[in-house]
């Protein structure tokens, strides 16, 4: 299969997005922006290996590629409308392409972003996604925004991709049922952006979760010059979880990457009205969101409600 084939075949999608000039096909394409909009642009590579076990499913490498950029998105309380695609690949088989396609397709009909582009070469599988989209003029989410006072917030349970992760290389054991639902965390995490415009209605400052709590609250701590108090007792588990060693659970909760799940924080007097806006979501992108702490004006130290420091390399003193 040619390069050429290969494009048409699977990277050339139809549109109905009035905003898009020109796709697929050209040298580049043409984005048309509203005069009240900003840009906001993300790239995220996966490696083979690194970023993904190398006999997963080519379907959700397709999702999860995709995901990971739009969580980006999200985080910023952007709305994503375009992404480009920079494929490397060993071979071009198309039963495998196929099925990326596909996991790719579903998630961005979902989300309702479009492929605009890309660039497709030969070697070791990689996957670069850059996704664009837009906030009002002046809206975008910092993570330096967070006050002394917010409320801390996690959306969807904490732990579950690192404790797939741990089952994949068999470090963890879990019952049948619990395996699945770990591992389908890791392989299909589902981007939050439903949460996008919430996001910047409600937060002060957020990220997503890709290398953990601790690692990832420590970023807007340091960002906005605050501190936090977590309530350890509080951090959102599912069952799966929740069911290990007061020790594993806090580990993956605490430390685990691959949850992207979406951390911000919020001034009181926004979160009753922010809980009420999140109920309204569509059962499908319904999701929880916990409170689990506190800013305050400690900069960048992280204690638990006893007033004991966590740490990222510190988080054994809970066991
Ligand atoms: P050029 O040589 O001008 O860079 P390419 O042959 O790389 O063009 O690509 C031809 C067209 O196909 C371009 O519009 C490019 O954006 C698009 N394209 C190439 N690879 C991909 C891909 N993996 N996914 C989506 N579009 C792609
Ligand atoms: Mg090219």
């Amino acid at each position: 299969m040619s390069e050429f084939d290969l494009i048409q075949q699977f990277f050339t999608w139809k549109h109905d997005d009035p905003t898009l000039i020109t796709s697929v096909g050209d040298d580049a394409a043409v984005v048309q922006l509203a005069p009240d909009e900003e840009l906001v642009v993300s790239v995220d590579t996966l490696i083979s290996g690194v970023h993904f076990p190398e006999e997963t499913d080519p379907h959700a490498i397709g999702h999860k590629a995709l995901a990971v950029n739009l969580s980006d998105l999200a985080a910023m309380g952007a709305d994503a409308r375009w992404f480009t695609l920079a494929l490397t690949l060993p071979e071009s088989d198309p039963v495998w392409l196929k099925a990326f396609a596909q996991g790719l397709r579903e998630l961005a009909d979902k989300a309702g972003v479009t492929l605009i582009g890309g660039d497709t070469t030969r070697g070791a599988l990689s996957i670069t996604i850059q996704v664009m989209g837009t906030v009002p003029r002046g809206q975008a989410v910092l993570r330096s925004g967070a006050q002394p006072g917010d409320l801390l917030v996690v959306s969807g349970t904490l732990g579950d991709g690192a404790a797939g992760l741990a089952v994949v290389q068999q470090r963890l054991a879990l019952p049948e049922q619990e395996t699945h639902y770990c591992r389908q965390r890791l392989d299909y995490p589902q981007a939050r952006y439903a949460l996008a415009g919430f996001i910047r209605q409600y937060a002060s400052s957020c990220l997503d979760i890709s290398d953990g709590l601790l690692a990832d609250l420590q970023h807007i701590l340091d960002a906005s010059q605050v501190g936090a108090v977590l309530k350890l007792e509080q951090l959102p588990l599912s069952t799966a979880v929740a069911g290990l060693s007061k020790q594993q659970r806090l580990d993956f909760a605490l430390r685990g990457g691959d949850d992207y799940e979406l951390l911000f924080t919020v001034p009181p007097a926004h979160w009753q009205a922010l809980q009420a806006a999140v109920q309204q979501l569509t059962e499908k992108q319904s999701v929880s969101l916990t409170c689990i702490g506190e800013v305050n004006p400690e900069s960048g130290i992280i204690k638990d409600a006893e007033g004991s420091l966590v740490s990222a390399a510190g988080y054994n003193h809970f066991a």
